[in-house]
């Protein structure tokens, strides 16, 4: 039996390369797991067909001195993300039968290390949610405790993780889909850098906000996906060439703690204790913790909120229920329009859709979209400010804990607020990781949110391991 809980991506290598257990033996390991658990779950929504051709590629990979530490570990992709000749659907009615014709650049990197694509995992339709409720393929659950949300939008992705059905997993996170999720399941979560990650191939939600990342159990595993995706792509046009990326600095041990924005509204006191604690922590692991001051921040989440659903307007157009997708026919073009983009979409997404339209109109572009764009500039001077005087800045990743189904779902604005936290980064385009941080009472999980520099994922995972031996 192999221990799937307490296994890494360097403690696998090292026994597929003794050959203590084949890629085979692991593998089928991940799909027991699977089998037992995910009808329960729903983490995946399917399983690939072609696992044992992937299992072959990397079985002789290790056969002739060509693996990685990549190579044979199990992973789960996003239903968002490209893989050829697979569906991929954004957990969307709208695309339920589109077969991605072309890999996206990480399958395509992945590919070529011989990792092993478990299944697409369930996500909030198109991105848009907290809590993966917003799914056209049911609702996931949270591993933890079953009565709660996994998180969201890569709720799949994490649950998945989180109930040993793969290694290590794919998110993407516009707004936080990475690292709140992450949180809701005891793991760790990095929104990396806009544009180290490349996303061709990802289906679009917030174009000048989106960024893909990586889950795992511990911060080496996730920086080990990252490291095997982050990479310049000429077919990205937001990928920035390594050579322009900044260069490391030494760290000077110091963290800002942005206090004011701490005790806004909505944020649960026990969140806050725990931080607290994970000052102390960070302290003791020999960092320097200091306040400072952010007074802009707190609009990133009403900034989201404009920016995000007007790109989603915009992206979304495509589906017109002729170019791609769900197609209802009717007498007049218009009708199909309307129709087919009325059964494909959800709620939620439509809301966003109808959202971003207005934002976008004549007359409100100036008054909404062009100021937000303003406050957005102004807010990635004031990090850049900070980050002259400390190395990272940290917060709670979320402002309140994994909620019940159904809790938040007919108030999407107390939804929202999940993203009060961890949308600042995405605003800024900096990367962030979040942490767990110890269990409350009922073993819900607790966690810590670090953002960095532009480009500077190593002091995140600095910082990660640094912490993890405190916790
Ligand atoms: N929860 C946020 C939203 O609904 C974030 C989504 C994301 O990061 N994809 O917009």
């Amino acid at each position: 039996m192999i221990d799937l809980r307490n296994l890494t991506i360097k403690k696998a290598h090292d026994h597929l390369t003794k050959g203590d257990f084949t890629v085979s033996d692991l593998i089928d390991a991940y799909l027991s797991v699977i089998n037992e658990k995910n009808k329960d779950i729903n983490a995946y929504i399917e399983i690939y067909n072609d696992i044992d051709d992937q299992v072959k590629i990397a079985e002789q990979m290790f056969a002739n001195g060509t693996a990685t530490l990549m190579t044979g570990i199990p992973i789960a992709l996003k239903d968002n993300m490209l893989f050829e000749g697979h569906i991929a659907s954004a957990s969307s009615h709208m695309l339920e039968n589109y077969k991605a014709t072309y890999d996206s650049s990480i399958v395509k990197q992945l590919k070529n290390q011989g990792v092993v694509f478990l299944g697409r995992t369930n996500m909030d339709e198109f991105a848009m949610g907290s809590s993966t409720e917003t799914s056209a393929y049911g609702n996931t659950k949270n591993p933890i405790d079953t009565s709660r949300v996994p998180g969201g939008s890569s709720g799949g992705s994490v649950a998945a993780l989180a109930m040993d059905g793969a290694l290590v997993a794919l998110g993407s996170d516009t707004g936080g889909s990475i690292r709140q999720p992450a949180a809701f399941c005891g793991l760790v979560g990095l929104k990396p850098t806009y544009g180290a990650v490349s996303r061709y191939g990802i289906i679009s939600m917030g174009s000048s906000l989106d960024q893909v990342g990586s889950f795992g159990k511990n911060t080496e595993d996730t920086e080990i996906l990252f490291n095997a995706i982050n990479d310049y792509d000429d077919k990205d046009s937001t990928s920035v060439k390594k050579e322009e990326r900044i260069l490391p600095k030494p760290l000077k041990k110091k963290i800002g703690v942005p206090r004011s924005f701490l005790t806004g509204d909505g944020v649960e006191s026990d969140i806050i204790k725990n931080f607290e604690e994970n000052c102390k922590r960070l302290e003791k692991a020999g960092y320097e913790i200091v306040d400072i001051s952010l007074p802009l921040i707190k609009y990133s989440l009403a900034v989201y909120y404009i920016i995000s659903p007007a790109e989603v307007s915009s992206n979304l157009a495509r589906y017109d229920g002729i170019r791609y997708g769900l197609h209802v026919e009717a007498d007049k073009l218009f009708d199909v329009y309307t129709k087919s983009r009325g059964k494909g979409f959800g709620r939620e997404v439509r809301r966003r859709i109808l959202l971003g339209t207005y934002i976008l109109s004549h007359g409100y572009y100036d008054a909404y979209y062009n100021k937000a764009i303003k406050v957005r500039n102004a807010i990635k001077q004031e990090f850049e400010k900070a980050f002259l005087e400390v190395d990272a800045i940290i917060t709670p990743t979320s402002p309140f804990m994994p909620f019940k189904f159904g809790e938040k779902l007919e108030d999407p604005v107390g939804m929202y607020l999940s993203d009060l936290f961890s949308v600042p980064a995405n605003i800024a385009g900096i990367p962030a990781m979040s942490l767990p941080s110890g269990k409350n009472d009922i073993g819900l999980p607790f966690s810590l949110h670090i953002m960095a520099p532009l480009f500077r994922e190593d002091i995140l995972f600095t910082i990660g391991k640094d912490f993890e031996k405190q916790v």
